[in-house]
């Protein structure tokens, strides 16, 4: 039987990985500080430990794991990264993690390991611009990411290349572009916009207001959850070394995520502009890389995600108000 470590298992990605991999007959270990918030998980061993700690990460990687995956990080949306408050422990407990998990794998000779970056790592100069951002593979040197999450991601992307050149450990990254779904922080100040947008939107009532952080312009892409899942797999289980983007090329304005949101809740609120953290202008997934090297690209539209996505909000909505 093949087995599969996955570190983050508790959290958002790492639950749905769990899930994937155990459908198709993996034996599955999962750490995390946490189990996960709103599923149980199916994990053949669930192992409750600090990934920062070195003893930790010895334990649990006891064996010659078929693949490995590393989702484990200190994350949230940009009410929490880019604040600048929690600068020192991303940059600490993330770091902490990778050095950690990628060492105990050369030590047991894991050889296939799966590392999640982000879109984070590209430069903010490419950026600025919202309808037409660049975020190709290759521009991400000279490095300048806006936020010391982004510089953690892009330390560790070379962290584990070296170990692939130094130690032959087949390691596979992928730059994650705003994954969403049922299943994922919606209200605890890690939660990110459409997860945001859905809960306003389900908490308002018809014709009434909603806020949205900037001015609505600012463009991104979405990803939903169940194709980040795939992608991830068949990156991982490919020759391509990476670093790749994993990401949906359909960008929106916030705005534009907020009409369609209230349009699948046949409400219409008003959008109320205020100040609040942002990060780039424009953001898109590049998936010429993808599509060329490993002959993928996500099937589902936007729309079909934040359908499921919402109602899966609306449901904790009305239960919390219970
Ligand atoms: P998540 O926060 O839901 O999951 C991360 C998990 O790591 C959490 O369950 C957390 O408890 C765990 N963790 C944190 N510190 C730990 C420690 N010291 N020891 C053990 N476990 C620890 O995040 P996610 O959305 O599932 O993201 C997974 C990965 O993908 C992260 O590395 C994240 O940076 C990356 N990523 C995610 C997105 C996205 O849009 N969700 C975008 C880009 C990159």
């Amino acid at each position: 039987m093949p087995s599969a470590l996955v570190c983050g298992a508790g959290g958002f990605i790492g639950t749905r990985m769990v899930e994937k991999l155990k459908e198709q007959g993996f034996w599955v270990r999962g750490v995390d500080l946490k189990y996960p918030e709103f599923s149980d998980t199916v994990a053949d061993d669930f192992v409750i430990g600090d990934l920062r700690e070195q003893i930790i990460c010895r334990q649990v990687v006891d064996r010659k794991f078929d693949e490995v995956y590393q989702f484990a990080a200190d994350m949230g949306g940009a009410g929490f990264v880019f604040v600048g408050d929690n600068d020192a422990d991303i940059m600490h407990n993330s770091g902490s993690i990778n050095l950690n998990v990628l060492d105990a794998c050369a030590k047991r000779n894991v050889k296939r390991i799966f590392y999640s970056s982000s879109a984070c790592i590209y430069p903010l100069y490419n950026q600025l611009d919202p309808d037409n951002p660049n975020c190709a593979e290759d521009s991400a040197y000279p490095a300048n990411p806006d936020s010391d999450y982004g510089w953690e991601k892009l330390f560790s992307e070379r962290l584990y290349l070296a170990y692939h050149r130094n130690y032959g450990m087949e390691v596979r990254i992928a730059r994650y572009h705003n994954i969403f779904g049922p299943f994922g922080s919606w209200n605890d100040g890690r939660e990110k916009s459409p997860a945001a947008m859905c809960r306003k939107i389900a908490m308002a009532k018809d014709g009434g207001e909603m806020e949205i952080w900037g001015d609505g312009k600012q463009t991104r892409s979405f990803l939903y959850v169940d194709e980040c899942v795939e992608g991830t797999q068949i990156l991982t289980r490919s020759n391509w070394t990476g670093p790749v983007n994993i990401g949906s090329d359909e960008m929106v304005s916030i705005d534009q995520l907020a009409d369609i949101v209230m349009d699948i809740a046949g409400k219409k609120l008003t959008k109320v502009h205020i100040e609040g953290p942002l990060g780039v202008r424009g953001r898109n997934s590049d998936n010429r890389l993808i599509e060329k090297e490993l002959g993928w690209r996500p099937s589902k539209s936007l729309r079909e995600g934040l359908e499921k996505t919402y109602a899966w909000i609306e449901e904790q909505v009305r239960k919390s108000a219970l």
